[in-house]
């Protein structure tokens, strides 16, 4: 298959042919992040909230109670995006452009590798499960 940015994917390890972005990310900058994916071509995501502390720490939360307390924990939004290998660096480029406002807490991203996609509606695996109809694959090859 003919991938448009292949020259410039890097060479990830684990090598895979799928890689999972779990973006965690400022609440209140979610859907900034989530429209400007949409506008790219990523139709599929997953989003939680999560609490957690990095180096923000919660200290601006934080109000009294024992240093192991829940009130440590900071509000965050975690985004999980599967994407194929030549898609990665779109995806991280586009959540840290949106997400990042420079100060303590614009959150992080991991890249994990993904050994399949099924659709459950279908049966489908691998390529076939991952691909989306009008996603970002369709606008890159079709006519
Ligand atoms: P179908 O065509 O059968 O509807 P689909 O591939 O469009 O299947 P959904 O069943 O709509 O998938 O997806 C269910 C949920 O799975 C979504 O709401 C989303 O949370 C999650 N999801 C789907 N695709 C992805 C993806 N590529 N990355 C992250 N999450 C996804
Ligand atoms: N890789 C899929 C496609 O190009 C999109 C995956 C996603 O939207 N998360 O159709």
């Amino acid at each position: 298959t003919i991938r448009a940015q292949s020259s410039s994917v890097p060479e990830y390890i684990p090598d895979a042919k799928f890689y999972k972005i779990e973006a965690i990310l400022r609440p209140w900058r979610v859907s900034q992040v989530s429209s400007a994916l949409l506008k790219i071509g990523i139709r599929g995501v997953t989003v939680s909230d999560v609490r957690g502390f990095g180096a923000q720490g919660g200290s601006k939360e934080r109000h009294g109670g024992s240093e192991f307390s829940e009130d440590k924990f900071v509000a965050k939004v975690k985004l999980e995006i599967v994407v194929s290998k030549d898609q990665v660096e779109a995806v991280i480029e586009k959540v840290k452009d949106e997400a990042w406002t420079g100060e303590i807490g614009d959150g992080k991203i991991f890249l994990v590798p993904v050994a399949d996609v099924i659709r459950i509606r279908t049966g489908e695996r691998g390529e076939k499960a991952e691909r989306m109809t009008g996603g970002l694959s369709d606008m890159t090859f079709s006519a």
